[in-house]
């Protein structure tokens, strides 16, 4: 079979490794500061568990390389203003949004989305990172160095926060995971739920991630995250690769979105895989492992062995029973065992499970 390297040394790219090994796909990840010649054959495949990378000698040669999947989409996707441009030309919803080049427009800005607003750096921003909440009176903090290298967005007060996840195969078939809905703490995902029900909403996200795969002709994981509002439903941004609000699927699905990725850059038989619901996931961030986590039998801990400190995502724990009264128990009594700024989430995580 053929090799698989994945640009990225991360906790994604050891989970795409692990999803390969049952299927005896040899998977090597590569350290993004790399400087080793590989042997890579024009048989093998090159893919990323990251959208950006520092432009080196040795990216630079890995992302010309022909069996690099998904090449052309990255630039366009890693960049948010190109991800705008491309999704308005689709005729997509997105959230409202405009580039900022300079101080002078800031009176413009405020007079079209409002008295706040949330400016985001054009590439290289992750779980919130490289983000400002900006109002006329806090311009200071916007670094002046990002005018040209920024984005502007109105601030959405959405209802809910959701993410689709879905793969094309080479023959263009899409097949879609359930919508996710996802709790988020600073700009960083907290919990993610699938609920045991079919929403009117599935089919019409999954007309736009399918559209927007098909026009890329990309092939693989790619993942849409939403806003749902009163008014409907705004893209918030794409996502090129396996993504963390789909991690649940190592426990509830057949296929998760590791080996599905593997599945379609290979061109193996993807089908739609068997779902488990509902699921819940819950990020590990910044605490030490803790063996009370494996006591309860619903509870599966994917821990990734990395150093600890604050705020980082160090594993995820997933739950996945359709027995409700297992199901609370088991969030109640991590209430009790992690650390105190995990209730908000887990009680947000309880009260999604009431809507089913
Ligand atoms: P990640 O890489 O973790 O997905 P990110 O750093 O790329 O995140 P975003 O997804 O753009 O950044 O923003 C992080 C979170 O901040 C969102 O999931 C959402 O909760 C909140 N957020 C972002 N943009 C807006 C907006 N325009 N209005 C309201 N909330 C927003
Ligand atoms: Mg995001």
């Amino acid at each position: 079979m053929k090799i698989v390297y994945v640009l990225g040394t991360g906790q994604l790219g050891c989970m795409l490794r692990q999803a390969g090994e049952p299927l005896g796909i040899t998977i090597y990840l590569l350290d993004i500061d790399g400087k080793i010649e590989i042997p890579i054959e024009k048989k093998d495949l090159i893919t990323s568990e990251v959208e950006y990378w520092p432009n080196t000698e040795f990216t630079r040669k890995l992302t010309v390389n022909d069996s690099f999947i998904n090449r052309d989409t990255f630039p366009i996707v890693s960049d948010r203003l190109m991800q705008k441009q491309f999704l308005d030309r689709l005729g997509l919803p997105t959230v409202p949004w405009a580039p900022i080049f300079s101080s002078s427009q800031w009176n413009q800005i405020f007079a079209l989305f409002g008295a706040s607003v949330i400016v985001k750096q054009r590439t290289g921003g992750y779980n919130g990172k490289g983000q400002w909440n900006i109002s006329s009176n806090s311009l200071s903090l916007f670094p002046k160095k990002f005018y040209g290298n920024a984005i502007v967005e109105q601030k959405i007060n959405f209802t809910d926060e959701v993410s689709l996840i879905g793969s094309r195969g080479y023959d263009g078939k899409v097949i879609f995971y359930p919508l996710t809905y996802n709790f988020h703490q600073d700009g960083i995902l907290r919990v993610s739920v699938v609920l045991d029900n079919e929403t009117s909403i599935q089919r019409e996200v999954e007309c736009m991630l399918a559209s927007i795969m098909h026009m890329l002709d990309y092939i693989g994981i790619m993942t849409m995250e939403c806003f749902l509002t009163q008014k409907g439903i705004l893209i918030n941004e794409l996502a090129p690769r396996v993504h963390n609000s789909g991690h649940w699927t190592q426990d509830g699905a057949s296929i998760n979105q590791f080996e599905m990725h593997l599945r379609a850059i290979l061109n193996l038989p993807m089908p739609a895989p068997i779902i488990y619901k509902p699921a819940i996931m819950l990020n590990l961030l910044g605490i030490n492992m803790n063996t009370a986590w494996l006591y309860d039998p619903i509870i599966r801990l994917h821990w990734y062995n990395k150093e600890v400190y604050s705020f980082r995502k160090v594993g995820h724990l997933n739950l996945v029973t359709d027995n409700p009264i297992k199901m609370n128990m088991a969030l109640d009594r991590l209430k009790i065992i992690l650390p105190s700024d995990y209730v908000t989430g887990i009680s947000w995580a309880q009260n999604q499970l009431k809507r089913v």
